[in-house]
């Protein structure tokens, strides 16, 4: 094996590495991102140059294709957890990263500061942290958007017949689940909860 290091010594020669060169980048098939590169090393006569080509090849989920979301507190007491999953399941999401745990009261305010302010944040706070939840990072073309579409309106007596919302939830409050509402909370709704290793 050949060392990683900048500079390192082999066969009683010091080698330096002067430059990575990335012949092939961001090749995606499959969520797999793979990376085709070259480094560059001279020996400590100067005369010497040896390339070292590399593979790396690292499964990767795309900015855009993940959504975050919470099997709330209500659901989660009724038994629900289980037909949700199914749920997820079959509307083609596939569960990236998932914890069962319960909110803090502080967790729930800093997840929810969007509407601190709001008649309904206290409620909100108190509801969330009131039981355990279920996290869970869901993958799928466009996820946000047709997640939000999926599982209904806020308020499940307008969602349609079928819904998550509609199904499991029972007041504009006890909604049974979250949806992150855009790309970028997708991705801080999902860091607040999940570390790299988390994710698969
Ligand atoms: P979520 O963010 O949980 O996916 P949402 O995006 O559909 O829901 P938001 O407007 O972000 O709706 O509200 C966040 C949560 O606050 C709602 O899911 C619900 O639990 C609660 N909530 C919203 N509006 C009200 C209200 N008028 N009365 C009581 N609770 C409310
Ligand atoms: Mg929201």
């Amino acid at each position: 094996m050949w060392p990683r290091n900048q500079v390192f010594q082999k066969r009683n020669r010091i080698f330096r590495k002067v430059q990575i060169d990335y012949c092939l980048t961001g090749l995606l098939l499959n969520g797999y991102k793979i990376t085709i590169y070259t480094e560059m090393y001279i020996t400590s006569n100067e005369f010497d140059i040896f390339l070292l080509p590399f593979v790396h090849i690292k499964h990767t989920i795309m900015a855009g294709n993940i959504t975050f979301t919470m099997i709330k507190p209500d659901a989660v007491a009724q038994g629900f957890i289980g037909p949700i999953l199914t749920k997820f399941n079959e509307g083609g999401y596939i569960v990236r990263a998932m914890k069962y745990t319960r909110l803090s009261q502080l967790q729930a305010e800093a997840f929810y500061a969007v509407h601190q302010g709001k008649p309904f944040f206290e409620g909100l706070v108190g509801f969330m942290s009131s039981g355990p939840i279920v996290a869970c990072i869901l993958e799928k073309e466009n996820a946000v958007e047709s997640f939000r579409e999926f599982i209904g309106a806020t308020d499940p007596a307008k969602a349609p017949e079928g819904s998550i919302r509609k199904l499991y939830g029972s007041s504009i409050q006890k909604n049974a689940v979250h949806g992150s509402d855009c790309d970028e909370n997708a991705v801080i709704e999902s860091n607040f909860f999940f570390s790299r290793f988390e994710r698969f």
